[in-house]
């Protein structure tokens, strides 16, 4: 008995490899036809033809497995070989994590973004104001051990009455105060027409929420080598933000962080509502830093640190947040940049002053 167990299990042995087989010859069929699908812009999923597929299945089975379990182990490989297909289309987006794509580490002078790093702080005012504006928030924020000094010289405004910003002569401002207190530059263009001025200028460019889909500045800031934050439209869903970066990368930029920054939503105590798992998940998807900017997500004061504690938590490589000397006379955001005093406890209360000198594993253990 037990010898003719040893030669049926022989038979298995060479019917598994057989299925293994013809698994493997029907998922090169099935890859061919994906390609083709893609090239014709066609989903991979037909449910049509997948009915049909069954009924035909069904009708030749002659047991003895009975029809749901026939079914179901061919609806689980249908459901493999589009699994492939889809990781097919995937692998042409640059800013996909295939599995063996690395984090990616952007570099800012010594400043490493990603990755194992520890997570970088970004902070300066909303707008550069005035000469001793610039010179005393940058002065001030250098002095905390801050790196990464952010302010607008071109706003984007809803109101177009209200201050746009000081144009060239905030760029100026800026990189002069940069240069006194060995700070690195970063701040929002708009128009692709002005990227030979920025980059005399700028150490990163940061596109907007408003601009993340203005195809011609994408493709311009994507032509340089400048590190870029990329941030999250005002509704854009993650996939829209992550082509975006696509865009910026396909262009031969590579050195792209991404920033979520809040969504609209129905929530009216914050100014919008910061999308904690779209950080997660833009890291899970994409191989790019991610940082979060805690100010124009809640919007308010009072919610700096708990954001802070929240985007650092679900893995983001850094936070951006609006520094004033008196944000009582700011000419934009008003309401939600922070004075030095409360700059100071802001560090002190997140932890950000022991941050932003060792390495992320050693704060979080991850
Ligand atoms: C900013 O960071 O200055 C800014 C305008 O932010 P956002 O584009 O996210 O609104
Ligand atoms: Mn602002």
């Amino acid at each position: 008995m037990k010898e003719k167990i040893q030669s049926l299990r022989r038979q298995i042995d060479v019917l598994n490899i057989n299925i293994l087989e013809l698994l493997s010859e029907r998922a090169e069929v099935a890859e061919r036809i994906g390609e083709a699908q893609t090239t014709l812009g066609l989903s991979h999923y037909d449910p049509a033809r997948e009915q049909e597929m069954l009924e035909a299945i069904v009708a030749a089975n002659k047991g003895p497995f009975d029809e749901p379990t026939v079914k179901s182990l061919f609806k689980q490989i249908f459901q493999a070989s589009m699994q492939l297909e889809d990781d097919h289309d995937k692998e042409k987006y640059l800013t996909s994590r295939t599995l063996d794509h690395e984090d990616t580490v952007v570099r800012v002078g010594d400043v490493h973004i990603g990755s194992n790093h520890s997570p970088v702080l970004i902070a300066g005012p909303c707008a550069l104001e005035s000469r001793e504006q610039v010179l005393l928030t940058a002065e001030y924020v250098a002095s905390k051990g801050v790196s990464l000094f952010r302010g607008g010289a071109f706003k984007p405004r809803t109101d177009p009455y209200s201050f746009q910003g000081l144009g060239e002569g905030g760029l100026r401002l800026g990189r002069e105060a940069c240069d006194q207190y060995g700070l690195k530059f970063v701040t929002e263009i708009m128009d692709p027409r002005d990227i030979g001025m920025f980059i005399e200028y700028v150490d990163v460019l940061q596109i907007g929420a408003r601009n993340m889909q203005n195809f011609m500045l994408l493709k311009a800031v994507g032509n340089t080598d400048k590190p870029v934050i990329l941030k999250r439209g005002l509704s854009a869903t993650i996939e829209e933000w992550v082509m975006a970066a696509e865009y910026l990368l396909s262009a031969g930029n590579p050195n792209i962080i991404l920033c979520e920054r809040g969504i609209r939503t129905f929530e009216k105590y914050t100014r919008n509502t910061l999308d904690v798992s779209a950080v997660a998940l833009a890291k899970l998807e994409t191989h790019l830093p991610v940082l979060v900017d805690v100010v124009h997500s809640g919007g308010r004061r009072d919610l700096l640190v708990a954001l802070t504690k929240a985007g650092l938590a679900v893995g983001a490589d850094g936070i951006m947040i609006e520094v004033h000397p008196n944000p009582a006379v700011a000419l934009s955001d008003n309401k939600q940049q922070i004075d030095f005093d409360t700059f100071d406890r802001y560090l002190e209360e997140t932890g950000y002053h022991k941050k932003l000198s060792i390495k992320r594993h050693e704060v979080y253990g991850f």
